[in-house]
């Protein structure tokens, strides 16, 4: 029987390349060789935002890039974390299992206080990693494809699924991460991580003069000022873009800049039109589902069929183990 992949993402607005590179890059080329189950978190947008009127938006906006990078609805099932009340039925029992001063450990959360500027945490927001371990292993899942930030959370999910079976009987694995090669993509603006709260993303389904108006205010090596100046392509976001996106001119691009013979202006350009051209085939699946938002809708209603079935034999299980009823 082939193992389970279960991946998510927050419907808290449009996908941005990061994502791609991270994680949906690792789900699309794992499809076939894994069951793949990918999880809508919209119960999880709850933990920093009140607002959850574009949460529908957000959900067939991101679902469509899902499906145009190559998530194929009739192998993977796509789902909406809301429609399957498990979920919080696992996490309830899950917080049962995990100390507050574990949660509060979390290097992940630490950052996300820094970079949001959340001075009075609210309870669900510490207790997240813990939902995300039940949106994992109520499907059982062995392996999940996520960027650097979730390791930490992954870790708790192993915590608890071996806290479980240590009381109760073996029910759960115990899920490995999987990384990618660019696996904490770097912002526009030189900061460590592209991220939407950061507001220095390149979104995935820019058009090409949006991808060409982003790259061209990205942050590069501040020593090199003039076009002639020699560079470090060590320190340069946009060098990093050209390792993912353009690795045929990856070489002469690092020997031109650090000669001074390549200014950052042309330097960008060609950056930008591989990134435009790398995402060009999704740009161009994506249009058709963009036009037609009920057969996305009508994916998530079959997909919530076929996750409910998992989800509700895991919590038999549970049940079963814990001698609840
Ligand atoms: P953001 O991080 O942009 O604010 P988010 O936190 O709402 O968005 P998540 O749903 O947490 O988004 O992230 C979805 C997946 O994309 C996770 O696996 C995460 O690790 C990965 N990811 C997000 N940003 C990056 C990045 N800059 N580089 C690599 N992977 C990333
Ligand atoms: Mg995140």
């Amino acid at each position: 029987m082939k193992k389970t992949i279960l991946s998510g993402m927050r419907p808290t607005g449009r996908l941005h390349i990061g994502h791609y590179v991270g994680a949906l890059e690792n789900w699309v080329s794992l499809q076939g060789d894994y069951q793949n189950y990918h999880l809508v978190a919209d119960l999880h947008v709850l933990t920093t935002n009140t607002n959850t009127s574009n949460i529908e938006d957000y959900t067939l906006d991101m679902v469509m890039d899902w499906i145009a990078s190559g998530i194929d609805p009739e192998k993977s099932p796509m789902f909406r974390q809301s429609q399957i009340k498990q979920h919080s039925e696992l996490f309830l029992i899950f917080c049962m299992l995990i100390t507050k001063s574990r949660l509060e450990r979390n290097p992940t959360l630490k950052e996300q206080v820094r970079d949001m500027e959340i001075d009075n945490m609210i309870y669900g927001h510490l207790g997240y990693p813990v939902l995300q371990a039940a949106d994992i292993l109520l499907y059982k899942g062995n392996l999940v494809p996520v960027g650097e930030d979730q390791l930490s959370h992954i870790e708790i999910t192993r915590e608890i699924a071996r806290k479980f079976n240590f009381e109760y009987g073996n029910v759960f694995p115990e899920p490995d991460p999987k990384l990618t090669k660019f696996s904490r993509l770097p912002g526009l603006d030189g900061k460590a991580k592209m991220s939407k709260s950061l507001g220095n993303t390149i979104f995935l389904s820019d058009a090409p003069e949006d991808i060409f108006a982003s790259v061209k205010k990205a942050v590069t090596d501040t020593q090199k000022q003039r076009k002639n100046d020699p560079g470090r392509p060590e320190v340069c976001t946009v060098y990093t873009y050209h390792e993912k996106f353009n690795p045929a001119e990856t070489e002469t691009i690092a020997a031109d800049c650090r000669s001074g013979a390549l200014g950052c202006v042309d330097c960008k350009k060609r950056c930008a039109t591989a990134i435009s051209d790398f995402f060009e085939p999704i740009r161009e699946r994506r249009a058709p589902l963009a036009a037609n938002p009920e057969k996305v809708k009508e994916i998530l209603l079959d997909g919530e069929t076929k996750a409910r079935k998992v989800a509700e034999e895991t919590m038999r299980q549970v049940h079963e183990a814990m001698k609840l009823g």
